[in-house]
């Protein structure tokens, strides 16, 4: 997604990378800071746009029931992507993803997967809560399309974890077979692991070890260390 722009000032950046290493390797005092490539790609504020973007969108039935739109938690500048639903009743209080009890036991398989609860990027299929959480309905969810997909265009993770059937069924990774979980699956280029969603590993704890052995998988994807648990 890239523009011209975009990519004249990456390779600015890197031209200047460069000159700074050769001023090092010379005994010079090289620059004070590292330079953030990505940052300079202005990712961060094109998702700071889309997010202040959903905060006012229409363009869905949702944004009539919705307390605050939820967009995404974590960081940007990650190797994996977690991909729910859509918000539930806490998430649409607070305007943040993935902080009631499902979000709980998620941060709980973040940890367990050796990562910072705030080293990943998590997000929605749609922004806004569907009335008794009901699964978001199609045309909701391609409207919605509209923030997920440069959203993941612009994070551009290693590995992306679709959390439940819908997401999985977002992401286009849901095989003509009807068998879905633990499959990996592919959206843009990058592989995507799709495994049970937290809240109905809440209902159903018996499906966690096969969860876990998805996470597994996912780390090592990523050549990642596999804890034995
Ligand atoms: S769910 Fe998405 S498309 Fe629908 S109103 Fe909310 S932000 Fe807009």
């Amino acid at each position: 997604m890239a523009n011209g722009p975009d990519e004249e000032l990456v390779s600015l950046v890197a031209s200047a990378q460069e000159l700074l290493r050769w001023e090092e390797a010379l005994g010079g005092n090289g620059f004070p800071a590292v330079v953030d490539v990505r940052a300079a790609r202005g990712y961060h504020t094109r998702l700071q746009m889309l997010a202040s973007e959903a905060a006012e969108c229409t363009r869905c039935e949702l944004h009539r029931t919705r307390t605050k739109s939820v967009f995404a938690r974590g960081t940007c500048d990650t190797d994996l992507v977690f991909v729910g639903e859509g918000p539930g009743f806490h998430e649409d209080q607070q305007g943040l993803p993935f902080v009631g009890r499902a979000g709980q036991l998620l941060d709980r398989m973040i940890a367990a997967m050796g990562y910072d609860r705030d080293g990943v990027y998590i997000c929605n299929v749609v922004k806004c809560r569907a009335p008794e959480n009901r699964t978001p309905l199609p045309t909701e969810a391609i409207a919605c399309a509209h923030f997920l997909v440069p959203q993941l265009e612009a994070v551009s993770p290693k590995v992306i974890v679709a959390l439940g059937r819908c997401a999985a069924e977002n992401l286009r990774c849901v095989p003509p077979s009807g068998k879905w979980r633990g499959i990996w699956g592919e959206w843009h280029d990058i592989p995507v692991m799709p495994t049970y969603h937290p809240a109905f590993l809440l209902r159903s704890p018996q499906f966690k070890k096969p969860v876990w052995e998805d996470l597994q998988e996912v780390l090592r994807k990523l050549n990642r260390e596999v804890p034995k648990r």
